[in-house]
């Protein structure tokens, strides 16, 4: 898709909105801003930046007038202390994926936790469900409040010991190791790390042998949608959750916040199906 605005030209009036990450070459995020920023007549440009100082990345934010940013890898955790207000949610989350500039006070939000919830619940309940989350990052933070606030019952796996013993304590869900995935045999396992994501694709964050038929797989890496991981536990007859769903829901709410306007949801599904993804997961996702 070109990056031209809805007047067909960038002018001194194009309101600029963009993401602030690293890596970000993995990101969509532009897809579906722009063409939506297009189909609802909106003079405004959204861009990827890779950035590797948050605090200078910020500061950019208001120097030039950007209206709004998404967050991602690794910043949504250390960009806290660089805001004017944070709001509840993502305040109580820790984490923040999307900053609004207004009138030169930033304003933190966090849409990944209504945006993973709603794509899981479209294909399986939560309550009492024994829900093992890989990860403790921004990400992971969001998914295991949103999952705690629908009382699920919360196991953390993570590489670094102390961030997931820390995630864990705070939703009062069980640090695990990953080899206890086995014994402990979650209802549901999501994957929150960036393993297997673009340019890693043939990584997977857990081996096959831990997955059994009854389990409902989610991983919340979008690029490529058909992860190594989600490809195994297809293999194993597990009920798949890509993470296209998630990333336009909470795509869809970052569109929100930056314009007051509600989101052309469906065209934004369409503008990632057709334009990326023409993989054949889709035939056996459910959960889009
Ligand atoms: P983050 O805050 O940087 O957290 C990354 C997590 O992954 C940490 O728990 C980290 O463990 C773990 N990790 C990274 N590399 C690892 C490796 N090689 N081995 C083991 N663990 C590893 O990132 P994030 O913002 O949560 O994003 C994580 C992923 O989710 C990204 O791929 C992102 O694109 C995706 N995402 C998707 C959506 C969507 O809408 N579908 C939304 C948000 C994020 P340590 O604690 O040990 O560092």
């Amino acid at each position: 898709m070109n990056l031209i605005n809805n007047s067909k030209t960038i002018d001194s009036n194009t309101s600029l909105f963009g993401l602030l990450g690293n890596p970000v070459s993995h990101s969509l995020g532009h897809l579906i801003h722009n063409q939506a920023f297009f189909e609802k007549n909106i003079n405004a440009l959204y861009l990827p930046f890779k950035i590797t100082n948050i605090k200078k990345g910020i500061q950019a934010i208001k120097e030039l007038g950007i209206k709004g940013v998404s967050i991602t890898i690794p910043f949504k955790q250390s960009v806290i202390p660089y805001l004017d207000e944070i709001d509840d949610l993502a305040l109580k989350i820790g984490a923040v994926n999307t900053i609004i500039n207004k009138k030169g006070k930033l304003y933190g939000y966090n849409t990944d936790c209504n945006g993973a919830i709603k794509s899981l619940k479209k294909i399986s309940t939560i309550k009492d469900k024994k829900i093992c989350i890989i990860g403790a990052g921004g990400a992971a933070r969001a998914i295991a409040f949103g999952i705690k606030k629908e009382n699920g019952k919360i196991l953390i796996v993570n590489r670094t010991r102390e961030k997931g013993e820390i995630l864990a304590n705070q939703i009062k869900g069980e640090l695990i190791s990953i080899l206890d995935i086995k014994t402990k045999s979650p209802d549901i396992i999501i994957n929150t790390t960036s393993i297997g994501m673009t340019p890693d694709i043939y990584q997977t964050p857990l081996k096959k042998d831990f997955l059994s038929k009854k389990m409902v797989v989610m991983d919340i890496v979008y690029n490529p949608l058909h992860t190594r991981f989600l490809k195994n536990a297809a293999k194993k007859g597990c009920t798949i959750i890509n993470g296209l769903s998630m990333f336009v829901n909470q795509g869809a709410a970052q569109f929100e916040l930056f314009t007051g306007i509600k989101a052309p949801v469906d065209l934004m599904k369409k503008i990632v199906f057709t334009t990326v993804f023409k993989s054949r997961i889709m035939k056996t996702c459910k959960n889009v």
